[in-house]
This record gives C-alpha cells, structure tokens and sequence, in this order.
C-alpha cells in the first residue's frame, strides 16, 4: 500500500470490505488509520464483488486466510447462509455486516445494531428506552435500526416504508423481538404520527444520488424536542439533517454510526479497543 505507512510483510493480517459498488467506501481509511495508531500489523482492502461471485469471493476470504472481512449492499442477507456460525444478533437482525475467521470457521456478527445504539448514545445517553421512535424504511438497516430499539426498551417504534409490506412485515418481526409496541404507518397519518415521535430515523437510501435534495418523511414532522438520526452520509449535510436541524431538532448523521459500527468490528477481529478519536480524524479529513 504505497503511502500508508504501513509495513505489510508476509505474516501481516488481511482484512476486506466486499460490497458493490465499493470504490465510494471510507471503511479502508478508517481501519487503517487505526491499525497504524495502534501499530497492529494488519492491512484492510476494498474488493468490488459482483452478486454472481459473492460465493467465490467468500470461499477465498476462507481459503486466503482473511481473518475477516466486511459486508455490505448489496451482500449483507445473501451471504449469512455462507456462514459457518450465526452471532444470534445477527441472526435475528437476518443480516451479516462482520465476518470473523476463527481458523476457517467463519462467524458472522451484525454490528450496525450496536453502531446505531452507539451513535444515539451520544446525544441521548439513556439510548431510547421509554421513547417513541419513527423509523423509515424496512431494509436491512431499517431492520438493524429497529432491533436496536426493541433491546433498549423503546416505548413505541412506528414503521413508515415506501412498500408497505414490509414495514408490516418488520413490525411483526419486531414484536417477536420483545419490541413493547411495533406498528406500521401509512402515508396518510405519518404527519401526525411523525410528530409525536421522540426519536426520527430514516433508515431508507433516501439521500444518496440521485434523491439529494428528497426526504423520506415530510419535514414538517421536525421539532426542537426531537432527536432526528440519519443512516445516510456523504460530502455535505443530507436534506433530512439539515430540515430538522433547521427545526431545532438535535441531530446524528450517518457518519457517527459508521464509525460505531467500524469500532465494534475492529475489537471483533483485533480483540483491542478501537481509537475512536483516530477514527474518526480519519473520516472527517476523508469527507471535508
Ligand atoms: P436496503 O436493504 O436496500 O433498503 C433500502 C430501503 O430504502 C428500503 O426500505 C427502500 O424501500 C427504501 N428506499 C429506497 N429508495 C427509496 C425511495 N426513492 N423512496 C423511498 N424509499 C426508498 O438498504 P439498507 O442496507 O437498509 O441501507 C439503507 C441506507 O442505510 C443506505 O443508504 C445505507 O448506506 C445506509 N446505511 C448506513 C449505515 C451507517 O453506518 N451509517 C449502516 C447501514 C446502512 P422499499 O422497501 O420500498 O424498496
């Protein structure tokens, strides 16, 4: 890796992100940047996996002798039944976004559940216990997001997805979680539902190219007694940010929990506490 500083030799550590699209992901500095600070002899690379080749692609993180790797969109629910063994979070999310390799064994955890609880932990320490949380979208962060509020304690989580099957679908899911109440929101009562909510989350791509300037639910749900949490991050502040910082609200970009949930996946693989503030230097000098 010309540049990086680091001396990667022969006994040197792989680990990888495999995804598609790739090229945008910042996980690679993230990681690095740690492992440097940290004088850990590990090297993480970015790989672009076609749907048609994640099995081989897995087969030769195990063969190859990764000691993990990352997962995401669009292989996080395709490539759990590639693994030889299910953190029951991960499980029950039905998602894998960390793949850990006990000596060709490979694990797969979900760690995006404890980024978002993380990442809201930061503005609101008692996390959502006893609040009342909108999530939009029903994907597999939607469903990360959502099981993350079921552990906490949530008082409500209201579903809002463009398809309303499958917010119906994860709030019976949700209920099976020990979620207290879990309801799915048409399109005509999420205004008024919205502005009940303690807690706003879009967990829909709504925000990425080309739905920049969109939000997923109407901004006039936004006030200055809510905490409004974004899934997605890029260059600037999303709309949806910028709408309910606009309102008062208090805000979290997708930013912090990317950097959660790279943490939580750097102490699986490295068994060492990640340097967050390193981490984060990283992101930051990446995004601005
Ligand atoms: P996914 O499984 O593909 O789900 C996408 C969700 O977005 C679905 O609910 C989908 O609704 C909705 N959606 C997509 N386009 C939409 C549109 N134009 N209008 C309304 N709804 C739309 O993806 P995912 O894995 O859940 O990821 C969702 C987002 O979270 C991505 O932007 C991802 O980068 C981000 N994310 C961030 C982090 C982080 O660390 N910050 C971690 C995980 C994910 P339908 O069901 O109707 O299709």
């Amino acid at each position: 890796m010309a540049g990086s500083g680091m001396d990667i030799t022969s006994t040197t550590r792989l680990l990888a992100v495999i995804g598609h699209p790739i090229a945008h992901s910042l996980s690679p500095r993230i990681h690095n940047s740690a492992f440097r600070a940290q004088s850990l002899d590990f090297v993480y690379v970015a790989f672009d996996v076609q749907p048609s080749a994640l099995v081989t692609a897995v087969e030769g993180l195990r063969s190859l002798g990764f000691r993990g790797a990352n997962v995401t969109v669009p292989h996080k629910q395709h490539v759990l039944k590639l693994m030889d063994e299910l953190d029951p979070l991960a499980a029950r999310v039905g998602a894998v976004n960390t793949v850990v390799n006990e000596e060709g064994r490979l694990l797969g955890h979900n760690t995006d559940v404890a980024g978002f609880s993380a990442a809201l932990r930061g503005v609101l320490p008692q996390g959502a216990a006893g609040k009342r949380c909108l999530v939009a979208g029903a994907g597999g962060a939607a469903r990360a997001v959502v099981a993350a509020l079921a552990a906490e304690g949530a008082n409500t989580v209201w579903v809002f997805n463009r398809t309303s099957a499958r917010a119906e679908e994860l709030c019976v899911a949700a209920r099976q979680w020990g979620a207290a109440l879990c309801e799915p929101v048409r399109t005509e009562s999420l205004l008024e539902v919205g502005k009940q909510a303690d807690i706003v989350i879009n967990a829909t791509s709504v925000g990425l190219d080309p739905t920049v300037k969109a939000t997923p639910v109407p901004v006039d749900i936004f006030s200055s007694r809510q905490v409004v949490v974004d899934l997605v991050y890029g260059r600037a502040a999303t709309e949806f940010v910028s709408q309910a910082r606009a309102r008062g609200a208090e805000t979290i970009d997708g930013l912090d929990m990317l950097l959660m949930q790279a943490a939580s996946s750097y102490t699986l693989w490295t068994g060492v506490q990640a340097p967050l503030d390193i981490m984060r230097s990283a992101l930051v000098g990446t995004v601005n």
